[in-house]
């Protein structure tokens, strides 16, 4: 697939990818009695189509649903309500289109496999080759993400942070997939080698044409990387839009508290957060209107109705908010 091929508005791919109020609710058990708990509610309605192409970056607190989100793309949890549509779907096996990059190469590698059987996993997983072919197959990727032939016989402990952040990236893209789910790929690694992986990233998905989901709490990576972002809040996306709108001129209260939770250099939204005056709620009772407005400065009687993810009137990103949108 090639991204020209793919377009079909100017400067606007086609959807890959469309989630319609996708619902994730864990089982949490019984209780004492015998009666089912409140399950963990950790997606509520997401809508979201991903376009060929692109990166759209995911930010939220810790809790709100981004990994769940990863896992449900990845295949691995189905959705309890909604649907999950794959527009454009190659001729592949369908769990080969998506993959992932884990934030900490240490322990999302297998410390007993040597480099060519790590980046082969997805193929082996997926008997999608020949066992003779996977050594030379290994020998191709790992050369595009630089890591040298003759080192595909060593073990991971063999490595610096960096080039097993590279394994790890060559493990993603051995079977070839559409879409790269990257959660948080740069978090674990040493200032000085975080934007070499972040250029070999954006250097790959030009040349393959990937399309990439970069959950992230640094603010600054998503600057750098995303097309689009969605800011998400207890499991629903608040916030929908191109980079520059929602990092830039944030509209929905959350987003704007949240990005000033991040010290301008500092980064890191987890840690920093939200400064709001109540706690974060639980999502076992999800709150009735808003899911925002008991931590939200701004809100208003209006906000006791449920809201929806609506576009701007001027054509910006959408919200969550009837104040904004
Ligand atoms: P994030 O990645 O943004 O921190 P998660 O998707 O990991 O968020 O979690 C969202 C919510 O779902 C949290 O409340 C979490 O406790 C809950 N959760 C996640 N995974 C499970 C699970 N396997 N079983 C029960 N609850 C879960
Ligand atoms: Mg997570």
């Amino acid at each position: 697939m090639t991204r020209s091929a793919l377009q079909t508005l100017p400067g606007e791919s086609p959807t890959i990818l469309g989630l319609q109020d996708v619902r994730v609710h864990y089982p949490m058990g019984k209780d004492w009695l015998g009666r089912p708990k409140a399950p963990a509610h950790a997606l509520n309605g997401i809508d979201l189509q991903v376009r060929a192409g692109e990166t759209l970056g995911v930010v939220g607190e810790s809790g709100c649903g981004k990994s769940t989100l990863a896992q449900l793309l990845m295949g691995l949890i189905k959705p309890t309500s909604g649907r999950l549509d794959w527009v454009y779907n190659s001729d592949k096996e369908r769990s080969s289109n998506v993959q992932i990059v884990f934030q900490d190469p240490q322990s999302s590698l297998d410390p007993r496999l040597p480099v060519w059987k790590i980046i082969t996993e997805p193929l082996f997983v997926q008997r999608s080759a020949p066992h003779h072919e996977m050594r030379g197959i290994a020998a191709k990727v790992a050369a595009q993400v630089g890591i040298r032939t003759e080192y595909l016989d060593r073990f991971p402990h063999q490595f610096s942070g960096g080039q097993r952040q590279r394994i790890a990236i060559a493990r993603a893209l051995s079977s070839n997939p559409d879409i790269i789910v990257l959660d948080e790929p740069t978090s674990a690694l040493d200032i000085s080698v975080q934007a070499q992986i972040l250029n070999l990233l954006a250097e790959l998905q030009r040349s393959r044409d990937l399309t990439y989901i970069l959950i992230s709490h640094n603010v600054s990576v998503v600057r750098h990387m995303a097309d689009r972002v969605a800011v998400m809040y207890l499991g629903q996306i608040v916030e929908l839009g191109t980079a520059t709108e929602v990092l830039e001129r944030p509209r929905h209260p959350y987003t704007q508290l949240l990005l000033e939770a991040v010290p301008r250099l500092g980064v890191s939204v987890d840690e920093g957060q939200v400064s709001a005056p109540t706690e974060l709620p639980g999502n076992r009772t999800l709150p009735t209107g808003c899911y925002f407005r008991d931590r939200c400065p701004k809100a208003t009687q209006g906000c006791e109705k449920p809201q929806a993810l609506l576009p701007a009137k001027d054509g910006g990103a959408s919200v969550r908010c009837h104040l904004e949108s």
